[in-house]
């Protein structure tokens, strides 16, 4: 072992070993991946080593389908045996709501490039894995990628096939602690010190402390997890083909064939963690004591389903932890503020997703960012909010016991919830507010007309429909108020900050007292942020986005930062409510303390309101007549009095964000994590208009003129009108031309109140994107016809939000 590497990798599991593979693969050879004792002692040794490509996010799909396909190469480049038996596999619909949403599922899987599965009867499925009873089954889905693998030996080739190619990895080193350099980090190990730029904690269930070892508080945990394996089953033994994966979600386990016998996973409700803190460091590999009376439903539904098993033993039992994150996904790249510090741990499924997650951090350690979208795995997504103890124990609790539970869309969890509150929280309660959350904060849905309305769970549109068409009537046709708390807010300020905005935005920056739309890329061209710019005429600029993007665009500005500039991130102490319909204005003037007649479209300025300073933007999410009107916390409670009081006489009526939705895609505005994501570039998403193509330079400018130059995208940007249902699209949803060819898919969807039309943003080849084209969407699995629109079909010429 040497004393300095560009990088050192903590930890020798399956993530630590692919990252290390994926580094050398794309360059990096000086690098080092350290294991505590041998390769795959942590959770990997135990893992039952099932690989799918199927996942509800679509990019964990797209990084399992590639894990997939990474596996047999692995076992040939290192010569090491994976064990792979690629046996295809089942997923079981128990209810009618299921397979709903398995059908549903099946057609999203086709838009994003996995087209390996198909649609089977109960008695079809049956066929293919003779020895379950289909009884309760509706429906199943069967898809061609899924088997599983020796998981021992897939670390171990991982780890080979990064010698191969340059790597060192070297066994019983422990890492002691980091110290944080100019220049890097001092890894001090059992057996030396190492120099290095680049720490990867890939520490498994030691995650936790390989983080506080760099004063990081992960929100990860351990949670055990039981599977068992019986001794062989005679239908097993004498059939001519192996039985496939089988994931019987109503049953909340998981079978593979082990031998002749098979392997059963479960999922329990009764969930239980294990070392909050990170395994003790004298754990190895060790297994706890099954625990019956935590499985005893979910095995008696296993036995139901899979009779054979009451007939033999059961060889072995495995009750081992493994890691999660408040959501389920790993949590992958550059932990902000700890400059050459990267996460690679969370990953609760190391085997199907260890291959893109060693792809992805080193895509982003030697290119600066990934190949695709990696937000759903990024550690940025959370914040400091979410180091809480109790927060961590809730939502990991929450994930797991629900990971084979249906959800809903519209469905709201209990787990971490109230955490943060908008100071008029319990008065818009007592109004009928119904919430959701966005990050740490409960942001508004819609106001329920009395206490005991209940919104039923549905794929589909719901009973708060009609209240939500309420709502959008408010904002087109009087005025109404919504709590706008859950939008992000940075200042800038300092000698260099224009300069600085100049650089980091594609845009033209706002004059005094004026704001305008900021469009942020990265530096190869992609889109970074759908911003709005504020310019308050002394110096200070704000930058407006989306709430739960709080510490991912921190991260971001950080990294760009320079000599000159401040930023700070107002998200804790201001808030605020918007103003919005064509009676807005004259609300706005009964309690401004001056003229604000001519206060145009897209003006700014500092104001008072009653006895609340504030900061007034003239601006329109809805394409209506709006003004965000933001205060100290403090003042949040008495500004939505003032406001409702002075609205009382044209029927002020409050809203929620379900109905801003709405509205904005009656204007085909598109919005973060649906029309914008961090792989589409402007010309794809018509983002490219407000470009300002004379700046000198601005990040991202050589790739967006390449992009102008060249071809033009493989797909682009429309709005649809899908013929009328029961259902509106939500996102990911296939497009298909008349002809039967997939020609795109849906952004985001929603049902227009006004234009009374269920209406969706898509993004589709060019060739099929002029007005008028007929196309179909499968909308909850149902086929619909639809036709490309002109995009706006509310106000198309913006007149509205200009009054
Ligand atoms: C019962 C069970 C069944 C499972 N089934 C599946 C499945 O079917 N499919 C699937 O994909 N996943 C499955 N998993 C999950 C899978 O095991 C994990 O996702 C995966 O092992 C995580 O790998 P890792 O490399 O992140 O962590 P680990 O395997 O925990 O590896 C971390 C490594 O880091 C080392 N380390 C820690 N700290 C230090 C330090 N300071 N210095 C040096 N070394 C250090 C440890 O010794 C350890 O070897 C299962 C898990 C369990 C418990």
């Amino acid at each position: 072992m040497k004393s300095q590497y560009r990088v050192v990798v903590i930890g020798g599991g399956v993530v630590g070993s692919s990252v290390l593979y994926h580094l050398a693969k794309m360059g990096w050879k000086d690098v080092v991946m350290l294991e505590r004792r041998r390769l795959a002692s942590g959770s990997s040794w135990h893992a039952a080593g099932g690989v799918h490509t199927l996942n509800a996010d679509p990019n964990m799909a797209a990084l399992q389908a590639y894990t997939i396909d990474l596996l047999p190469k692995i076992e040939k480049e290192s010569g090491q045996n994976i064990g792979f038996h690629m046996t295809g596999g089942l997923t079981l619909a128990g209810t009618p709501e299921r397979w709903e949403w398995l059908q549903s599922n099946y057609r999203i899987f086709q838009s994003i490039g996995i087209s390996d599965c198909e649609l089977l009867t109960p008695e079809e499925a049956q066929k293919r894995c003779p020895i379950m009873s289909v009884d309760g089954v509706l429906g199943a889905m069967w898809a061609d990628r899924e088997g599983y693998i020796d998981t021992t030996g897939t670390v171990q080739a991982y780890a080979a096939a990064a010698r191969k190619r340059g790597a060192e990895y070297y066994e019983d080193i422990k890492v002691d602690s980091l110290h944080q350099t100019s220049d890097g980090w001092i890894v001090k190990t059992t057996k030396g010190d190492i120099k290095c730029e680049h720490v990867v904690n890939a520490a498994g269930l030691w995650a936790k402390q390989v983080g506080r070892m760099a004063g990081i508080e992960l929100p990860v945990s351990p949670l055990k997890h039981h599977y068992l394996v019986t001794d062989s089953i005679p239908e097993v033994a004498n059939s001519d083909f192996e039985m496939p994966m089988t994931v019987d979600l109503e049953g909340f386990t998981y079978m593979r064939q082990d031998q002749n016998g098979v392997l059963v996973g479960i999922y329990e409700i009764d969930h239980e963690h294990w070392a909050m803190d990170g395994a003790p460091w004298d754990y190895g590999e060790e297994l706890f004591k099954e625990q019956l009376h935590r499985i005893e439903n979910e095995l008696m539904l296993g036995f139901q389903r899979y009779p054979a098993i009451e007939n033999v033993g059961i060889k072995t039992w495995v009750n081992g932890a493994f890691t999660f994150s408040p959501d389920g996904n790993p949590l992958v790249g550059p932990v902000p503020g700890k400059r050459g510090y990267w996460s690679a741990c969370a990953v609760m499924a190391g085997f199907l997703q260890g291959g893109g997650v060693g792809k992805t951090l080193a895509e982003w350690m030697i290119d600066g960012e990934p190949e695709t979208d990696a937000w759903s795995m990024d550690v940025a997504r959370y914040g400091e909010y979410a180091e809480n103890k109790r927060y961590i124990r809730e939502t990991t609790g929450q994930f797991y016991s629900r990971r084979f539970v249906m959800s809903y869309p519209n469905e709201q969890l209990p787990a971490g919830r109230q955490m943060k509150m908008a100071p008029a929280h319990d008065a818009m309660t007592q109004a009928g507010c119904r919430w959701g959350v966005s990050w740490d904060l409960e942001v508004p849905l819609y106001f329920a007309p009395s206490d005991d309305f209940e919104e039923k769970l549905t794929l589909k549109r719901s009973n708060a429909h009609e209240i939500v068409a309420e709502e959008c009537r408010a904002i087109r046709e009087g005025v109404a108020l919504l709590d706008i708390t859950g939008f992000s807010r940075f200042e800038v300020t300092g000698e260099n900050s224009q300069a600085w905005l100049n650089q980091i935005f594609a845009t033209k920056l706002p004059a005094p007292g004026r704001a305008r739309l900021g469009v942020m890329l990265s530096f190869s061209g992609r889109l970074k942020g759908d911003l709005t710019l504020l310019n308050w005429g002394d110096g200070t600029y704000w930058i407006m986005g989306s709430y739960y993007l709080r510490a991912w665009h921190m991260r971001w500005f950080n990294e760009q930062m320079k000599y000159g500039v401040s930023i700070r991130d107002l998200g804790d102490e201001i808030c605020g409510f918007a103003l919005i319909g064509p009676k807005s204005h004259s609300v706005l003037e009964k309690v401004a303390e001056e003229d604000v007649s001519n206060l145009s479209f897209m003006d700014c300025k500092r104001l008072d309101i009653g006895l609340v300073r504030s900061n007034v933007a003239r601006i329109s999410v809805t394409g209506e007549t709006g003004f965000e009107i933001n205060c100290k916390m403090g003042d949040h409670v008495a500004l939505r009095r003032i406001l409702l009081e002075a609205g009382a006489d044209e029927d002020i009526r409050e809203v929620g964000f379900n109905a801003m939705l709405s509205t904005r895609i009656e204007k085909s505005f598109g919005i973060w994590s649906a029309e914008f994501t961090q792989d589409r570039t402007p010309a794809m998403t018509a983002m490219d208009r407000w470009i300002d193509w004379e700046k000198t330079d601005f990040i991202g400018k050589a790739a967006c003129i390449a992009e102008r130059n060249g071809n033009g995208p493989e797909k682009i940007q429309v709005t649809i009108e899908i013929e009328d249902g029961d259902a509106d699209a939500s996102g990911y949803e296939p497009i298909w031309s008349e002809a039967g060819d997939m020609i795109g898919y849906v952004t985001s969807g929603a049902f227009g109140h006004t234009v009374k039309k269920s209406l969706a943003m898509a993004l589709i080849e060019p060739a099929s994107a002029s007005v008028g084209t007929h196309v179909t969407v499968h909308v909850v699995g149902v086929e619909r016809r639809a036709k490309v629109i002109t995009p706006s079909p509310y106000d198309p010429q913006g007149v509205a939000m200009r009054i």
